[in-house]
């Protein structure tokens, strides 16, 4: 039986870690081609030895989506390694500093998170969209948000004004293109088991035992159930979904 991305091409940001790695894995289970991406090059290489142990088939592309002239090159690149380009997943981000309130925030954490997990996201649909239009094919892209893109988070000012901003760029581009078929959409995790929450929770139980506390389901969520959601987004079976902001969080966004 056919996948639900078969045939197409795909392109993962932050696909070395956490939630990118396990899309990944899922992209290319459902028959997609795919460019992992990542500033990171050890852990996006082996990301690329997972997908191809796995059957599936992958090249890595480094790139730093804080810097507009690599990720012109990691789309091109893309074109190079597979002639097109199908579905994309803007996932790269950091959660910068996670003590700091609106009056402690610094200049350089508000500017990093707005660098790397919002104007990151625009820089990649910029050229993900103009190659679609090259191709004059439609195409799908997921943004990642956040719970954080659609409620306040103490001491998180920067990311969640990053993450709130991804879904009106998302919202913005799935107007401006859903003419050409192109769709955009957004999911929104939960508190999912990566490092990135490892980090958050300072690798300590107690933390996770918080964590899992404030979860309506009781439990934190898994990178895959992410993914799931990301693929389905990606697929044909999503064709009448675009301009969505998907909350994938256990209920959360629901209390
Ligand atoms: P993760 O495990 O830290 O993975 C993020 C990946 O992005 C890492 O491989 C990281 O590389 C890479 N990256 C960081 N800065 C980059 C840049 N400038 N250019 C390209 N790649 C970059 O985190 P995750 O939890 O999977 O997070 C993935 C996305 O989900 C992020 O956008 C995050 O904000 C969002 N999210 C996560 C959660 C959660 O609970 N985990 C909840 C809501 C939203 P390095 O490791 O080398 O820095």
């Amino acid at each position: 039986m056919a996948g639900d991305l078969e045939g197409k091409v795909g392109l993962i940001t932050g696909g070395g870690s956490g939630i990118g790695r396990e899309t990944a894995l899922l992209f290319a289970r459902e028959g997609a081609r795919l460019v992992v991406s990542d500033v990171n090059p050890e852990s996006g290489g082996e990301t690329v030895e997972l997908v191809q142990r796995a059957g599936g088939e992958a090249v890595f592309i480094r790139c730093d989506v804080a810097k507009g002239s690599e990720v012109e090159a990691l789309v091109a690149a893309t074109v190079e390694a597979y002639g097109r380009l199908d579905c994309a997943f803007n996932n790269a981000g950091i959660e910068g500093d996670t003590r700091a309130t609106t009056i402690t925030c610094t200049e350089e954490n508000f500017d990093l998170n707005i660098e790397v997990n919002l104007k990151g996201v625009w820089r990649c649909m910029k050229y993900e969209i103009e190659q679609f239009l090259r191709q004059g094919s439609p195409g799908a892209i997921v943004n990642t948000s956040s719970l954080a893109g659609l409620v306040g988070v103490p001491r998180g000012n920067a990311y969640v004004a990053a993450k709130h901003g991804v879904i009106g760029l998302t919202k913005t581009a799935a107007l401006e293109f859903a003419k050409q078929d192109i769709r955009v959409n957004a999911v929104c995790p939960g508190a999912i088991e990566t490092p990135m929450l490892n980090r958050i929770v300072g690798g300590s139980e107690k933390g996770y035992e918080m964590m899992r506390k404030m979860e309506p389901v009781g439990r934190l969520g898994k990178p895959s159930e992410i993914g799931e959601a990301v693929v389905w987004l990606c697929s044909d079976r999503a064709s009448f979904v675009t301009g969505l902001a998907m909350s994938v969080d256990g209920g959360s966004y629901a209390q």
